[in-house]
């Protein structure tokens, strides 16, 4: 071999190793993904020209007509089917507030023992799945997202406080997307009530729910300039989900359960939209069919025969009796105080309960509207974006979402 030959070859060992140091000093950054719930925001209150922000992400991203929430359109069962790609059915947590009939335990919505026992979420969260193939996960709240069990909760996560500024929260992803590489997390989420709170306390068309809509976009806008201000604005995607409508509701339209289910025995789970009853077992067909006898502006179904497309028979935890209310009306057993002006938790396939889907950064086509989109099919999007297995015993489906990705033409 000649010196110049000899020389050629040291020269392309040495550019190849320079080549590939930066790799191997600083690993390829996967994407950021910023997953944020407006909670109780309706799929057309970005039509009320207050959205200004939410108009950027559907000019620069992808803009669905509406989100589909799953049955009963509640805020507990909803956030874990966006988060585990299931029907509540399948994930465990059927409604907001839940009996276990067979051991007495009871599971309530912002009870802490609760909250955080493993023994109640059936699904895999999208953060278990992503720790698990080597994603680094956080939360600024979500249900679900402070289980106990270590390898069930994301990596970085906050006891909800439902009073802590949403300013807070927001400096709070903008921190933790600072922190060095092998801290810092790829994928984070994000929660917000206002739209929720003032829905149910003003109604659905109030100068309130205006407010609160505005208010949420301008968040959202701080969290674009906080983005643009560490220059990662760019590489990160974000989607902005509901999880439920809202409707108008009024004292006009109660049905009291109670006068029918005189003289029995009986545990009730809910009230409003639906409501659940566990007579005593040997009176289970007869509670239905006085029930049956009584159906105006409300249906009864036993447990296993609940329409298919609620997809809410198949868990023990269910009652045995299913009242389904028309909507807007409100089931109870108690005399009501205080009812409010709006609510949810009615038949998902209903538009006022529909959701809000936006999705914005370098994983989504831009400038690109789609129809509905199911929110159980989110799981198995964000996997497809990070490139990791799903779960297979989801009912979400990647080929009614994967073709708002870029790369999917
Ligand atoms: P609802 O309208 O009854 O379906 O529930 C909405 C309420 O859920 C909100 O006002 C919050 O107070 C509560 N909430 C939302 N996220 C959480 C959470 N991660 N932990 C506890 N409570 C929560
Ligand atoms: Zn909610
Ligand atoms: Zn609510």
């Amino acid at each position: 071999m000649n010196n110049r030959c000899h020389m050629a070859k040291i020269k392309f060992l040495f550019l190849s190793i320079l080549i590939s140091l930066p790799h191997t000093l600083f690993p390829a950054e996967k994407p950021t993904f910023i997953l944020i719930s407006f909670d109780g925001f309706r799929w057309d209150y970005t039509e009320r020209g207050l959205t200004p922000n939410l108009d950027f992400m559907a000019q620069n991203g992808v803009k669905a007509s509406s989100l589909k929430p799953t049955y009963p359109s509640k805020t507990f069962p909803n956030h874990l089917s966006i988060v585990t790609g299931m029907h509540t059915e399948n994930h465990g947590i059927i409604y907001n507030d839940i009996n276990d009939p067979f051991s007495g335990k009871e599971y309530r919505i912002g009870s802490d023992p609760a909250n955080r026992d493993s023994r109640w979420y059936q699904g895999e969260a999208i953060w278990e799945t992503l720790r698990r193939q080597g994603v680094r996960t956080a939360s600024y709240f979500w249900p679900g997202s402070e289980i106990e069990m270590a390898e069930r909760h994301p990596d970085i996560f906050e006891h909800y406080d439902h009073n802590l500024p949403y300013e807070t929260r927001i400096d709070g992803v903008i921190e933790w997307l600072q922190l060095p590489v092998g801290t810092r997390p790829d994928f984070i989420t994000l929660y917000f009530h206002e739209t929720d709170s003032y829905g149910h306390g003003f109604g659905p068309a109030s100068p309130q729910i205006n407010r609160a809509i505005a208010r949420l976009d301008l968040m959202l806008g701080r969290l674009f300039t906080g983005l643009k201000k560490i220059d990662q604005f760019e590489q990160t995607n974000i989607v902005v989900v509901s999880d439920h409508g809202m409707t108008a509701i009024g004292e006009k339209r109660v049905v009291r359960v109670d006068k029918f289910l005189a003289d029995e025995k009986y545990e009730v789970m809910g009230y409003g939209p639906m409501i659940g009853i566990r007579p005593v077992e040997s009176r289970i067909e007869q509670v239905y069919h006085n029930l049956k006898k009584q159906e105006f502006h409300f249906k009864v179904y036993k447990r296993e025969d609940v329409p298919i497309w609620f997809h809410y028979s198949n868990h023990p935890f269910i009652p045995p009796l299913i009242l389904i209310a028309e909507m807007g009306w409100t089931l109870t057993t108690e005399p009501v105080r205080n009812m409010g002006k709006g609510n949810h938790g009615y038949d998902n396939h209903h538009l006022d309960m529909h959701a809000v889907f936006h999705a914005m950064g370098p994983a989504f086509k831009k400038g690109y509207t789609t129809g509905t989109l199911n929110n159980i099919d989110i799981y198995p999007l964000i996997c497809r974006i990070f490139e990791v297995m799903p779960r297979q015993n989801i009912d979400g489906r990647l080929d009614r979402i994967g073709f708002i990705l870029k790369e999917e033409n």
